[in-house]
């Protein structure tokens, strides 16, 4: 390997030499791509390097008013072993302009990566401009990634006239193709929150608009394949290079409705320990997060702020899980479910989210959720794996919501959209805030039983709207008096870019909990 610089491992911070004053008197050269730019020689001679190195594209998450992440992972061959990488140390370049022509260079550096995660590269940027805008990008060997676009938050307690958003959840690769990722990246929204199943863990289905790579995946080989089938999608890059995002993660990026250390069939159990560490770390691996896994655990929780305008909370609702009650899926009622045991956020996050919620002084506190939480009995049965199957700490979860000024609930998890009162049915308290579930991107849920669950929750008084018929994501412009949220729905999932189109839009007031459709 030859290349001069510095050399940096990818775990220390870059530190911007804008910040560092030293952008004025470094030589700044003309090349584009692989060429000589700044103060890093370009690492163009690593031998051996295929082609097509950057076919993830880029991303960028966790947005302070300081930096944020940037991420790419080497994989020209997105679900071969091993990425289709030589499994050798790669030196990437990385730079971050305020121009997507990179003429007005801030930051750059190097870092390096190996096959011992991937060839993924994690990126913290510090002392960057608050509020600002900023295009990132790699090189290595001579090839260039894509650009990205991404942003800074505005500096704490700022004032915010406005921040769009969007959200979204649940991009089952066989079941369409991403339709409303094209459309979302066209918003050019500030920031998108993604709220879990960022891919599916089952094998090859038939008679799906397109196919998994391989059967029910269970190692961290297969989990790193299943990645590259998942962001080889171009239309997935485009939502990723078009904003920041804000993540974290639901069952199915381990197994469908894994509970914390428990697997949905309990047969799984003698894997399951290892399958839950590679899984972890394969979502690291593909994902810009400031964490990193640490002894089988991955610290997903956390807030962000935007300005004065928005306290983000990211809920991890299935790390720290007790096993559901009564059943793990749809069951009728039985004693288990009212356990004060039953535990969605395990007593250290929970403790976390009271004390964010208690001493958060953004407008809206705005909590990235993966499952319903507004109540939805069929009958007499309920979906154990919602809140409904922990009741009891959801009661203290909505009685500390109340004590802030507004609280939105984003939901993703159910394929369907809605928008949900949240009101502790077991006190009769007032409504403390709403819950907005956006559908899924592609996932869908059969014909049948989107008639069932339709019949019943259309029916129920807490759930203002409900819709389980549409695919899409939803988008909201956040203001200091409202929040205006718009469901949309795509026509099509087809490999033809189809419409999206506004479902139905609502508005939340400051001070005044409870949603009005517009
Ligand atoms: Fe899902
Ligand atoms: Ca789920």
């Amino acid at each position: 390997m030859r290349y001069s610089g510095p050399r940096l491992t990818r775990r220390e911070v870059l530190i911007g030499m804008a910040a560092l004053g030293l952008s004025a008197c470094m030589p700044r050269g003309t090349g584009e791509g692989g060429g000589y730019v700044f103060g890093i020689p370009d690492p163009a001679a690593v031998p051996g390097l295929p082609d097509g190195l950057f076919a993830l594209g880029v991303a960028s998450g966790d947005p302070w008013p300081d930096g944020f992440v940037i991420w790419t992972r080497l994989a020209p061959d997105p679900t071969g072993d091993g990425g289709g990488m030589p499994e050798i140390t790669v030196p990437l370049r990385w730079q971050v302009a305020t121009d997507p022509g990179f003429a007005d260079l801030v930051a750059d550096g190097e870092v390096s990566t190996t096959a011992s995660v991937a060839h993924s590269a994690h990126v913290t940027l510090r002392r960057l401009a608050p509020n600002t805008t900023y295009w990132y990008r790699f090189t290595t060997g001579g090839q260039t990634s894509p650009v990205g676009r991404t942003r800074t938050a505005p500096a704490a307690g700022a004032p915010v006239d406005q921040l769009k958003m969007v959200f979204a959840t649940c991009q089952h690769y066989e079941s369409g193709y991403y339709t409303a990722w094209s459309h979302a990246a066209a918003e050019a929204p500030d920031v998108v929150v993604f709220l879990g199943d960022y891919i599916y863990e089952g094998g090859i289905s038939s008679g799906r608009p397109r196919r998994h790579n391989s059967s029910e995946i269970k190692t961290l080989d297969a989990y790193r394949k299943r990645y590259g089938l998942y962001k080889s999608d171009h239309r997935l890059q485009e939502a990723h290079h078009a904003a920041p995002w804000i993540l974290t993660w639901d069952d199915h990026e381990v197994e469908n409705n894994y509970a914390g250390p428990y697997p949905q069939d309990p047969a799984d159990d003698p894997i399951f320990a290892q399958r839950r560490i590679d899984a972890y770390q394969a979502y690291w691996e593909h994902q810009p997060l400031r964490v990193e896994p640490a002894e089988g655990a991955l610290l997903l929780y956390r807030s962000l702020q935007w300005g004065s305008l928005v306290d983000f909370h990211v809920l991890d609702g299935r790390q720290y899980r007790s096993d559901q009650a009564c059943s793990n899926d749809v069951a009728v009622d039985c004693a288990d479910r009212t356990s004060p045991s039953n535990t969605m956020l395990g007593s250290t996050q929970k403790a976390w989210l009271q004390g964010q919620l208690a001493s958060g002084g953004g407008r809206w506190s705005v909590l990235a959720n993966q499952v319903a939480m507004t109540p939805m009995p069929f009958g007499t049965a309920y979906n154990m794996d919602q809140w409904d199957g922990y009741p009891v700490e959801r009661s203290a979860l909505l009685s500390s919501l109340a004590g802030v000024r507004n609280a939105v609930v984003l939901t993703g998890d159910f394929h369907a959209a809605g928008v949900g009162d949240l009101q502790d049915e077991t006190t009769g308290s007032p409504i403390v805030g709403t819950e907005l579930m956006t559908t899924s991107i592609s996932s869908n849920t059969s014909a049948a039983n989107e008639s069932i669950i339709s019949q019943y929750v259309t029916s129920l008084p807490q759930w203002r709207w409900f819709d389980a018929t549409k695919r899409g994501y939803a988008r909201a412009t956040i203001t200091p008096d409202t929040f205006d949220v718009d469901f949309m729905a795509v026509d099509a999932l087809t490999d033809v870019l189809g419409t999206a189109s506004v479902n139905t839009s609502w508005r939340i007031s400051d001070g005044a909990p409870g949603a009005v459709q517009t």
